[in-house]
């Protein structure tokens, strides 16, 4: 087998030197395992904090141990009467090529159908991204129909995914993405309605201006990816009785400051701003999951993938995902 530990905690940016490949023996399945060969892992934000010690949402992740992370794969043999060698499965099989899983844990492990729906796609679209894309917007910022719902990281895996379903309950969608080719997709490919590119904007005066331009009607809901400047553009813009789903700061992930420069305007506005973390909302998932795969499957809903290949490309692709260097959903083939 082949891993990437943890072997150094970063202080600021990460580097590669924070990793190393290590290669280890696949153990003897025990009554209740599954071997899972992994095919592709998933890169998300949330590993840059649990490579910190600190005190997160999320536990830091021992040194000298398998970075955690989400698979898909295929059950390649199995001491569990629930899986079948050939079962196509998502779980958290870590930064390696295979996984030894206690299936008979409640939730470690769970069987997908890939016949409309692409196995990579339940580590995105299908999967945790999309679904914390329709828990913050469904559940918190709600919209109806007319209203202006604004996302940051608008091209990736989960803001990709706000936009789409906030245009399928009759929302007007504004994205904001890094660079003219990103905009150009979210618009032409995902339907949004407008989409800032906060490169060309990258100070406060220009993006309140170019928020103002795209949200004629003002911002009723914000899903917020990004924090920081790009917050604080968008609080300018809020309508009265608008909602800010807090899901993610990455602006501020390597340890930058992001003050909020006018937190009035929550009082101003009568805001309702709510922080969440999608892993807490299981009640949510079927129907998530329900909606998601059926606009996959159909073709109404679009995803993009950018396709590390290998395991040990995993480091740099991602400190690029910290940077914008994907497009969509970040994903490493393993096999
Ligand atoms: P993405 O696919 O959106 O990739 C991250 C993107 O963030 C980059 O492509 C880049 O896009 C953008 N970005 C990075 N740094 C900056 C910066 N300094 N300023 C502006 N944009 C930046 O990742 P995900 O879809 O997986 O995650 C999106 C957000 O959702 C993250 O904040 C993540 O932590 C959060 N999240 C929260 C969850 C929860 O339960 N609360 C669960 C899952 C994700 P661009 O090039 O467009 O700038």
């Amino acid at each position: 087998n082949q891993q990437i530990h943890l072997v150094s905690r970063p202080t600021g940016e990460p580097s590669t030197a924070n990793f190393q490949l290590v290669e280890a023996p696949v153990p003897d399945l025990a009554d209740g395992q599954v071997l899972v060969k992994n095919h592709y892992l998933s890169l998300d934000p949330y590993m840059r904090g649990r490579m910190n010690d600190g005190k997160s949402y999320a536990q830091p992740q021992l040194l000298n141990t398998t970075m955690g992370g989400g698979t898909v794969g295929e059950v390649v043999a199995s001491k569990n009467a629930g899986y079948a060698v050939g079962d196509k499965v998502v779980g958290m099989g870590g930064w390696q090529l295979y996984s030894v899983v206690d299936a008979s844990q409640p939730g470690v492990l769970r069987k997908v159908d890939t016949t409309h729906v692409p196995l990579s796609a339940y580590l995105g679209a299908v999967g945790m991204p999309g679904v914390t894309a329709w828990v913050g917007l469904v559940t918190i910022i709600d919209p109806k129909p007319g209203e202006t719902v604004v996302v940051s990281a608008a091209s990736g895996a989960v803001g990709s995914m706000v936009g789409q379903l906030a245009k399928a309950r009759g929302a007007r969608a504004v994205g904001i993405a890094g660079g003219a080719e990103k905009c150009d997709y979210v618009v032409k490919e995902l339907g949004f309605d407008a989409c800032i590119d906060h490169r060309a904007h990258s100070d406060f005066k220009s993006m309140s201006q170019a928020l103002k331009e795209a949200c004629p009607n003002g911002i009723d809901g914000n899903f917020e990816n990004v924090g920081g400047m790009i917050l604080d553009a968008v609080l300018m813009r809020a309508n009265a009785f608008s909602r800010v789903a807090m899901c993610g700061m990455i602006s501020g992930y390597n340890g930058e400051p992001i003050p909020l420069a006018a937190p009035q305007l929550i009082l101003v506005n009568r805001m309702k701003v709510q922080g969440f973390i999608v892993s807490e909302h299981m009640q949510h998932w079927p129907a998530a999951l329900a909606e998601l795969g059926q606009g996959i499957a159909t073709g109404k809903y679009k995803h993009r993938e950018t396709i590390a290949n290998g395991l040990a490309a995993a480091p740099e692709a991602f400190l690029g995902l910290l940077k914008g260097k994907n497009f969509g959903k970040q994903l490493v083939k393993l096999a």
